[in-house]
């Protein structure tokens, strides 16, 4: 008879993980522990926790891409321990760079000969791409104002208020002062004529969007370059446009190729976009494109020899991954012109599709345009009782991540619930969407109006001190207030990005 021996250490290699220790002791959160712990034991535990985070195909916060083919998952995961920064060692990864910035210059119209290498560069998003192009503006300016003899120490830029937050960044990091244009109801872009009235001599440019983040709607960029043009004919300053086509830089061009927001507009100098937006690559990859050499001051780029061959550098960042690179490459050859504009025809209906059923409900109001990003932004038409951030509270239970937000001022009191439309969110996303916003809205209608009620209350109490009558505009105000209050304290990011 064979008497089989159990072995007694804890071994996750012969107990199953679940039978080992490591699951019922608590991980370090602070200090790195002195020992190791079996690969399966430490897979299994932070897989399990990451189980917690939400699904990123339902979340439609975001205009990143959560979705790609699986032959470039393949491309992508044998790249991944490729530095980008080797370029003597992968000199056909830099070429695949080289070529995609070619492209997405050609696709903005960039004044470009036959076989003429255009200037750009692939970044880590388009905030890195908008810190260079916010650079190459500054330095301009400053060699300019040098020339001439006068102050050159009070940068400006001029943006509507609308801006997405890495602009902020980039006024604090490189000190030069964000001018916004305040946005009014009913009306949530940078309006050109106020935008051009706000130039002076130190301002760099002026940023216009395409696709604002908050409601997807293209900024009027011809009709700023009309008005700028006028501008610098008479004052001679020769105040350029960067266009932040981070979201619309991959739309515009497939949808709306009559639509003149690019090199087109002769002061248009320099353009980002993101990749991992509507590029349609997973995120860390973000593209700045100059019209010519002569918008790119020399000085801050640097040579690196490549092969004998130089290749001229311009990042904030030295090391990086080169799949990123390597899957744009890929989907602008696997899809071409036909397959983009495919891609976002798509988008475009299944947003149609959304729109069209949350107007149904009535009780919604339209923010987002039918010409932008293809994405739906709305607002409740009655949140006297129960307002957007309860919306998407109870959707989360649905599984669905749509933010809410206030806008930026003057239009603060307007909230706005945000859904991004992505490649991967089809038709029947989109109905089953509409089908549990009803249930939210029905379920909502039969609880009571928890912050209104509370407001009111305060109110019943104030009453008895003085007679405080409120208009509906103040009251939508507070609810608002204590709604931001009530989600800043418990995240401190809106989940809008
Ligand atoms: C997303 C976005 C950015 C920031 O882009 P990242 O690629 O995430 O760095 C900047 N501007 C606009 C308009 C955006 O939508």
């Amino acid at each position: 008879m064979v008497l089989s021996k159990t072995a007694s250490q804890s071994d996750v290699s012969v107990h199953s993980t679940f039978a080992s220790r490591y699951v019922r002791t608590s991980l370090p959160r602070f200090k790195m522990a002195e020992n190791s712990i079996p690969k399966e034991a430490a897979y299994q535990i932070i897989n399990d926790e990451l189980m917690l985070d939400g699904n990123p195909r339902l979340n439609l916060a975001s205009f990143v891409t959560t979705w790609m083919e699986p032959e470039c998952d393949k491309l992508i995961m044998a790249a991944i321990n490729k530095n980008y920064v080797d370029m003597d060692e992968y000199p056909v990864t830099t070429e695949l760079q080289n070529r995609c910035v070619n492209m997405i210059a050609h696709l903005f119209n960039a004044p470009l000969g036959d076989g003429e290498a255009a200037v750009g560069v692939g970044t880590v998003g388009s905030s890195e791409a908008i810190m260079l192009a916010g650079l190459a503006f500054k330095r301009k300016w400053q060699n300019k104002m040098k020339e001439l003899g006068k102050p050159h120490d009070k940068p400006n830029i001029v943006t509507g208020a609308n801006v997405q937050v890495c602009w902020e960044k980039f006024a604090r990091y490189f000190e030069v002062e964000l001018k916004e244009v305040k946005l009014r109801d009913g009306y949530y872009v940078m309006d050109p004529e106020k935008a051009v009235e706000m130039v002076d001599e130190n301002t760099i440019c002026v940023a216009a969007i395409l696709g604002s983040t908050l409601n997807g709607e293209f900024e009027d960029v011809k009709r700023l370059n009309e008005l700028l043009q006028e501008k610098n004919k008479r004052t001679g300053w020769n105040t350029p446009i960067h266009v932040d086509a981070a979201s619309g830089g991959f739309i515009a061009p497939f949808l709306y190729p009559e639509l003149e927001w690019d090199f087109r507009l002769p002061l248009v100098k320099s353009i980002n976009v993101s990749g991992h937006k509507y590029g349609l690559v997973y995120a860390g990859i973000g593209w700045v494109i100059w019209r010519s050499k002569e918008d790119l001051p020399e000085e801050l780029i640097f040579h690196i020899n490549y092969l004998g061959a130089d290749q001229p550098t311009f990042t904030l960042n030295f090391s990086k991954g080169s799949s990123q690179v390597i899957a744009q490459y890929y989907q602008l050859i696997r899809l071409g012109y036909e397959g983009y504009k495919n891609v976002m025809e798509n988008c475009r209906e299944n947003a149609i599709v959304l729109k069209e059923g949350l107007e149904k409900t009535g009780k919604f109001t339209i923010i987002s345009k039918d010409i932008g990003v293809p994405l739906v932004a709305f607002s409740l038409k009655d949140s006297s009782r129960h307002n957007e951030f309860e919306v998407s509270e109870i959707l989360r239970r649905f599984g669905w991540i749509v933010p809410a937000y206030t806008m930026p001022p003057d239009a603060q009191h307007i909230t706005v619930l945000r859904v991004v439309i992505r490649e991967d969110f089809s038709r029947t996303l989109a109905e089953r969407l509409v089908i549990d916003i009803e249930k939210v809205l029905h379920e909502l209608n039969s609880l009571p109006a928890r912050v209104a009620a509370k407001l009111v209350a305060n109110d019943q109490s104030l009453e008895n001190v003085a007679v405080v009558k409120k208009t509906a505009r103040e009251v939508q105000l507070e609810i608002t207030a204590a709604w931001k209050k009530l989600v800043a304290d418990r995240k401190k990011t809106n989940g809008v990005c």
